[in-house]
């Protein structure tokens, strides 16, 4: 065999095996699993790595290029909390009408908990509280007041860590797992989950479907560092807010006696400016469709 020949045949070798792996990424893989039951990662990470395979034989730095930029993508889609890249993601209603959510997370908190209810009965409103469980430890009365007077609870993590999510699938587990293990034994099962700082990876996803849980996120935000900026959050909302929206709020504590006063001042504009807007508020349950927690 000549030298030709032998280039000609390891460049056959290199394509029988490329198409190999083509074969297994885009074709076997769909079949296992359905492809309707495949996540939009999944689905664009088989169309990239088959491209980037058969890509492999005639041009490997363009290969490893498009390799890379479905890695981009998937790091990017991470940060957008309304994406359902990795899974279905439930940030707004469908009910087509002048309604809207409100959430308050990373609570309970004293006082700022027990204002916020003050004021949401003012208005007889109900909300939804995403907390940790390390806060529901410190105040279990909070979370026991919170059911009492109608509102509901979501996990929100144990610890709140903010990079959580750049975490292993154990570590993950264990903070979902430990703030329902929390709630539970103060007799609630909740059913939503929402990530800390709205990041989401692909390791939620089995983690949800083990715990028998959803991922509920949100659609109308005002930036406020989890009430470190607390002025004009209520302008902030109201500019934006829409039909259908699911509203971010934080009931933590503000860093001063005065921005407190600013807090529960600027909800009490979201309050009122909602209503003069005629979007009326009803329970996060009712604007999803979902119940969000059982309580025993
Ligand atoms: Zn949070």
């Amino acid at each position: 065999m000549g030298v030709l020949d032998s280039v000609k045949q390891r460049a056959y070798e290199k394509r029988c095996y490329t198409m190999h792996l083509t074969i297994q990424l885009s074709i076997r893989l769909p079949m296992k699993y359905k492809l309707s039951s495949l996540s939009p990662a999944q689905i664009t990470g088989i169309i990239f790595l088959s491209v980037a395979a058969i890509m492999f034989v005639y041009h490997s730095i363009l290969a490893a290029a498009i390799a890379f930029l479905y890695i981009i993508i998937c790091v990017v889609a991470s940060f957008f909390p309304r994406s359902n890249f990795y899974l279905p993601v439930i940030s707004r209603g469908k009910t087509g009408r002048s309604l809207v959510a409100l959430t308050f997370d990373d609570g309970p908190a004293l006082p700022t908990t027990t204002q916020i209810m003050d004021l949401l009965d003012k208005y007889s409103v109900k909300a939804t509280f995403f907390v940790s469980g390390v806060n529901a430890l410190s105040y279990p009365e909070i979370i026991r007041e919170i059911i009492a007077r109608g509102h509901t609870i979501g996990n929100h993590s144990f610890h709140h860590d903010p990079f959580v999510m750049l975490k292993s699938y154990h570590y993950l587990y264990q903070e979902i797992a430990g703030a329902q293990e929390v709630l539970r034994k103060m007799g609630i099962q909740t059913l939503a989950f929402r990530p800390p700082v709205g990041i989401i990876n692909p390791k939620l996803s089995p983690i949800l479907n083990k715990l028998e849980m959803f991922c509920v996120t949100f659609s109308c935000r005002a930036f406020d560092a989890g009430n470190r900026r607390v002025k004009n959050i209520g302008s902030k909302i109201l500019k934006k807010v829409k039909g259908d929206d699911i509203i971010l709020l934080h009931d933590v504590l503000p860093h001063s006696g005065e921005d407190s006063v600013i807090l529960l001042s600027e909800i009490e504009s979201i309050l009122q400016g909602l209503m003069i807007k005629g979007l009326k508020i009803v329970p996060l349950s009712d604007l999803i469709g979902r119940e969000l927690m059982k309580v025993e």
